[in-house]
């Protein structure tokens, strides 16, 4: 059995973006256009709406997220949370263990780098992917249970988003501000913080 039900992390994604949207929405208006949490809503309500049937192997699940992601969230992070999902597909393939799902995730975290070109300290989503993929790797390798495991990556994400607000934005809109960033949560960390929750919430 999968250590994460695919289909529940997509639904659980949307239900916490719905209910963080206008927040989402409040950080990108201090830093950026005010739009993410609208921009999040509806991809995520899309990629509910086409989520494909329990037969699906998750790597189905997470590809058919990818393509709704980057058809409909638009802005800087669509391209960046699609291709986060079509790199976890490809590794997951038909994958189910948490050692599975610690590659997959490691995987997506490449493809956001290579797409957008951020490093840890710049003040974006990559500020908490990156570390909740170093914990997952670790967790996984040293035996955790997936419990164990997200329940540390949970926690990796709440420190990588946390520490964003000090942090000098370098890439995306919030790098026009440049000092002027400092001191605001980064709308981006917020939200991948919100995708580990729910990958917390779909574990079965
Ligand atoms: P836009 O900036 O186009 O309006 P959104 O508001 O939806 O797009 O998303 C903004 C978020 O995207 C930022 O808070 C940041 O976390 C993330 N982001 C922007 N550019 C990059 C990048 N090059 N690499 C990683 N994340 C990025
Ligand atoms: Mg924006």
């Amino acid at each position: 059995m999968a250590a994460v039900d695919m289909r529940a992390w997509v639904r659980g994604f949307a239900a916490l973006v719905d209910a963080h949207a206008e927040e989402l929405t409040a950080l990108d208006a201090a830093i950026g256009d005010a739009d993410h949490g609208t921009n999040m809503q509806r991809g995520t309500a899309a990629a509910v709406a086409a989520l494909p049937d329990s037969e699906a192997t998750p790597g189905e699940v997470s590809k058919q997220t990818a393509m709704v992601l980057i058809r409909s969230v638009g802005g800087a992070s669509g391209p960046l949370y699609g291709t986060f999902f079509l790199r976890f597909a490809a590794a997951i393939g038909t994958g189910s263990d948490i050692t599975d799902f610690a590659r997959a995730f490691r995987a997506g975290l490449d493809g956001v780098l290579a797409r957008g070109k951020a490093e840890p300290g710049d003040k974006t989503m990559v500020d908490v992917l990156s570390p909740v993929a170093d914990v997952l790797d670790k967790q996984a390798a040293g035996g955790a249970s997936p419990e164990e495991a997200l329940d540390a990556a949970v926690t990796a994400a709440e420190s990588g988003r946390d520490a964003t607000t000090a942090m000098l934005a370098r890439k995306g809109r919030a790098s026009y501000l440049a000092e002027r960033s400092v001191g605001h949560q980064d709308p981006g960390a917020t939200s991948a913080t919100l995708l580990v929750i729910a990958a917390r919430e779909a574990l079965q």
